[in-house]
């Protein structure tokens, strides 16, 4: 299993000059739910930001994924950008090592071997690794994850995953580790689930959980989960409610976690990181209310943001032209 252990020459880097060490020219991509990233890796690390897409519509949305990657390699090396390899992060169940996206219950895939399907049609090998864990190795080595030997990257988006490192190692249990967002924390009376379960994490806390249910409440629609932490913040009562029952939710499972693997911190990534006091302060007061015994994790924002997972998906473009000594 690879360590993670920050490589020196990459410590102390800020956000705006963020790079990756000096490879080959590649093109690393971070594929969601609703949108699709894109950058271009220099052969100085520099990571130049080229496109955000719409992420294509349809059921079953591989082959349209596909499709745009491809063209969007395309179009870089018509305008002088050759990459010469290439990484690719998604979401869902997905076997880093052997680049397949095992599941995906928002991009509707199942079993689809992005790695090999990409490296062929794009003529120079690609990587595929989970969106979550691939942010997490970013939030590792370029940002505050470094300070810590066991630590987990919390990612709040449409759903929950962390990246949960153990003595400096990335757990993925291949692939199906991190499922954080689907550790039920209001028993089986709560809301029900995408995974079939009841009052899974995700269903009270996510950033698209605290925005439907504000909507489905209120009436009222949001354009997303921060919206609700803003109305909560100007003395809106149902959006304070609905965002003290997130944080709630959080706490539980931060102390479940505290029970299983003692992590000294606990790293908030996603959209939700950048609301700072508002998601530290309540997580933190509820956690200390539950914990008995158990290691106080820190609890903080990520440092690379919305960022980290292009960045994520660049150092993996380091990463496999090092395991194919190119
Ligand atoms: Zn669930």
């Amino acid at each position: 299993m690879r360590n993670y252990a920050p490589s020196p020459s990459l410590r102390g880097t800020t956000m705006d000059t963020v790079q990756v060490g000096k490879g080959l020219p590649a093109l690393a991509v971070d594929v969601g739910g609703t949108n699709i990233k894109a950058g271009f890796v220099h052969e100085n690390g520099e990571i130049e930001k080229v496109v955000i897409l719409p992420t294509p519509p349809g059921k079953n949305k591989a082959p349209g994924v596909i499709d745009t990657i491809v063209e969007l390699s395309d179009n870089l090396a018509e305008s002088g950008r050759s990459a010469r390899v290439g990484s690719v992060l998604i979401p869902g169940v997905v076997n880093d090592r052997k680049g397949i996206g095992v599941h995906s219950e928002n991009l509707g895939w199942d079993n689809v071997p992005f790695a090999d399907i990409l490296t062929e049609r794009l003529g120079y090998p690609v990587s595929v690794t989970h969106d979550v864990r691939g942010s997490g190795i970013a939030e590792y080595q370029l940002g505050y994850a470094h300070r810590f030997d066991n630590v987990v990257v919390l990612t709040i988006g449409t759903g929950i995953a962390g990246a949960i490192f153990i003595n400096r190692q990335l757990i993925d249990g291949d692939g199906f580790a991190g499922e954080i967002g689907h550790i039920p924390v209001f028993g089986s009376n709560g809301p029900l689930c995408v995974c079939g379960q009841a009052g899974c994490l995700e269903t009270v806390a996510s950033a698209a959980a605290v925005a439907r249910e504000y909507q489905r409440l209120s009436g009222i629609k949001v354009m997303g989960g921060k919206e609700v932490i803003d109305l909560a913040l100007s003395g809106d009562t149902l959006a304070a409610r609905i965002w003290d029952r997130a944080t709630l939710g959080l706490a539980k499972c931060i102390s479940q976690l505290c029970s299983i693997i003692a992590p000294e911190a606990i790293l908030f990534a996603g959209g939700f990181s950048g609301a700072g006091d508002t998601l530290l302060n309540p997580v933190s007061e509820k956690l200390d209310s539950i914990l008995t015994f158990q290691r106080r994790p820190e609890i903080g924002c990520s440092k690379l943001g919305a960022k980290a997972g292009l960045v994520g998906a660049a150092l993996q473009t380091r990463t496999l032209a090092e395991r194919l000594g190119l």
